[in-house]
């Protein structure tokens, strides 16, 4: 009791900003640890080809399973990740779960035909020297070919895109990976911008979605987007479709691909199963 005592004083003394420190602290030794360990869980949250239904992916989520905290979204941990470096080995982790996973679905038979996984991959990340390494390992050690690995970029590599960016995207696209630019539509990228980055795909924001089924001028402006995405030679995937009005108009609208909760939420391996039964 009076070492419970003891701590409850300092706590009372100690300056906000050092305890925050302290906690910060604590939970970057914790997540170490939690990388180490296998704390870490990954959700799948299908992609679907909004034609015909056909679930033609899954995009992997980082989940930390913290013994005491319980189930902690990306949010709760990925900044903290970035800032230490830390980032570097959670996201191999990644990559290596993700792509043995999808190995064994690869040899369910009659599970998944035409697949492909995609990983979100942080600013940092793309600027460590190792990542084209890391993932043609990662690659052959799942024996996964690289054209079913999309890679998700936010769109800030596009914006600042440095030398060492434009270095990484190549050397990732001579593997044979897609790649993808993420929430497109909340930074500020240029329109000439996307016209010059080397990448397959666009992923097309929530926030632009959310207006979709309800608002007319939105339509026409999502459909403006989707134009200029397939100007430029880029396929086109909506995230954040909560609502069959929005897949429908997505669909009319020439969108090839989507994802959502109105197909499904970020779930465990098992349950992924079980939903491609039923797609
Ligand atoms: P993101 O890559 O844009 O992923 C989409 C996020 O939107 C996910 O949140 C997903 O659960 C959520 N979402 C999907 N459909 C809907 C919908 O219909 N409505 C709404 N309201 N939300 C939807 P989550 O899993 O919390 O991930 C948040 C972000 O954390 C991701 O955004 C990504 O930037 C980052 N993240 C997640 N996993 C990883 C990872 O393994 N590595 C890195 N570097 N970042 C990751
Ligand atoms: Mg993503
Ligand atoms: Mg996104
Ligand atoms: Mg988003």
């Amino acid at each position: 009791a009076a070492k419970a005592e003891q701590r409850n004083t300092v706590r009372v003394f100690e300056p906000a900003l050092l305890h925050a420190r302290r906690l910060q602290g604590q939970m970057i030794t914790e997540l170490r640890e939690a990388i180490r360990t296998d704390q870490l869980v990954l959700y799948y949250q299908p992609v679907v080809e909004l034609g015909s239904g056909r679930v033609e992916g899954a995009e992997a989520l980082v989940r930390w399973n913290h013994p005491e905290r319980g189930l902690l979204m990306p949010d709760k941990f990925i900044p903290l990740a970035e800032e230490t470096g830390l980032i570097v080995d959670l996201g191999d982790w990644v990559l290596r779960e993700a792509l043995r996973q999808l190995r064994t679905w690869l040899d369910t038979p009659g599970l998944v035909d035409d697949f492909s996984m995609r990983v979100n991959i942080s600013p940092t990340e793309l600027r460590s020297l190792e990542l084209i390494e890391r993932v043609r390992e990662a690659l052959n050690a799942a024996s996964v070919d690289a054209s079913k690995l999309v890679i998700e970029l936010t769109e800030s590599v596009a914006v600042n895109g440095s030398d060492l960016d434009r270095y990484s995207l190549s050397g990732l696209r001579h593997l044979g990976v897609q790649l993808e630019i993420d929430d497109f539509g909340t930074g500020y990228s240029s329109i000439s911008y996307l016209r010059n980055l080397p990448v397959h795909v666009v992923k097309i924001d929530r926030s632009l979605i959310q207006g979709l089924g309800t608002d007319d001028g939105q339509r026409d402006f999502v459909a403006a987007v989707l134009q200029l995405i397939h100007a430029c030679g880029m396929a086109a995937v909506a995230e954040g479709i909560e609502t069959a009005e929005q897949a429908a108009e997505l669909s009319w609208l020439g969108c090839a691909s989507g994802q959502g909760y109105y197909f499904s939420r970020p779930v465990p391996p098992e349950d992924f199963v079980r939903l491609l039964g039923r797609s």
